[in-house]
């Protein structure tokens, strides 16, 4: 099928294009990579008057790596947070998880952190790792947290007239770890259920932080704060894989059941997906 015909702009800046998006209003979608949004407007499970290309904006691409966090403009393209693999490790290894070269060469951060699949790894990833998203209109910018901005399937906490102009990644130092697991059908599909998590242990081994993010399993990202809350102090030898990941699904209210299987089947899927990437990120913690 063919999309509903749209009027194309492509603003020379970013100004321009959140005017474009005032003007517009709701008739108004912003397009970047267009991975997500194109099939869906082929298919006809969308349509809009107006599409606003932000996809060419240099104010919107870039990693800029500080002391305490890492700012990445949301037009950075997927294949270029891959190659970045120093400035969020958990970002990185999540990169090659979304669907194929091709797919990454065109689809930004932002756009898959907008999009808002529960599926997508992206969320999961800011998420897991409090990230702070900077959202701007004609109105001004604003700040939200990762943990506000996932409203519910396939909804964010930005308004129409929005643009999410950068995702910020606290750098976790000292003695880390991070790991994400999924399990898909195909390499390339949506994972069926996937965790992350990312660790911080003193030179004991003992838990400083950690945040343990699940994707694929509700109408959003989640973050398993039941099982979260009992691990600060402990030391990791402690922790049993397979338990944390059965209280890290514990309790998970909507999880899909679909064609790929029951919610029950997804939720043993996740819980192993977490008890995987728990034992990697230890690992690397304890090495590290
Ligand atoms: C075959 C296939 C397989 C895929 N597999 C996966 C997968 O395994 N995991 C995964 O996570 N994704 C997957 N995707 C989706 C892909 O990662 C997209 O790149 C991503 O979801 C959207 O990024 P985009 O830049 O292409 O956004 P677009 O498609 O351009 O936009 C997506 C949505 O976000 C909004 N948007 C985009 N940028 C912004 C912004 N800066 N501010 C506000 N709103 C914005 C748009 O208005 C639209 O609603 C797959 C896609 C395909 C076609």
């Amino acid at each position: 099928m063919k999309p509903a015909a749209f009027a194309y702009h492509a603003p020379a800046t970013l100004a321009e294009g959140v005017a474009l998006l005032a003007e517009f209003g709701d008739t108004a979608k912003i397009i970047a990579g267009g991975q997500s949004l194109i099939p869906m407007l082929a298919l006809r499970l969308a349509a809009f008057e107006h599409l606003v290309d932000i996809g060419r904006l240099p104010e919107l691409r870039g990693i800029e790596k500080g002391e305490a966090t890492v700012r990445i403009g949301a037009g950075t393209t997927q294949a270029t947070i891959e190659r970045s693999a120093a400035a969020v490790p958990l970002l990185a290894r999540a990169t090659p998880l979304i669907g194929h070269f091709q797919i990454r060469n065109r689809g930004t951060l932002g756009g898959s952190i907008a999009h808002a699949d529960a599926a997508a790894e992206y969320p999961a990833v800011a998420l897991t790792l409090d990230a702070d998203m900077e959202a701007i209109s004609a109105a001004g910018r604003r700040n939200i947290p990762a943990a506000d901005f996932f409203t519910g399937m396939w909804s964010t906490a930005l308004a129409d007239d929005e643009v999410l102009a950068n995702v910020t990644f606290p750098v976790w130092p000292g003695r880390t770890g991070f790991a994400i697991e999924e399990f898909a059908r195909r390499h390339g599909d949506f994972a069926i259920a996937g965790a992350t998590v990312a660790i911080e242990v003193d030179a004991g081994n003992r838990i400083r932080r950690c945040g343990i993010g699940l994707f694929g399993l509700g109408s959003t990202p989640e973050r398993a704060v039941t099982a979260e809350g009992d691990l600060t102090g402990r030391d990791i030898a402690d922790v049993v894989p397979d338990d944390l990941g059965r209280t890290a699904v514990s309790g998970l209210r909507s999880v899909p059941s679909d064609l790929h299987g029951p919610a029950e089947y997804r939720k043993r899927v996740g819980a192993a997906m977490v008890a995987r990437a728990w034992r990697r990120a230890c690992a690397e913690a304890r090495d590290g």
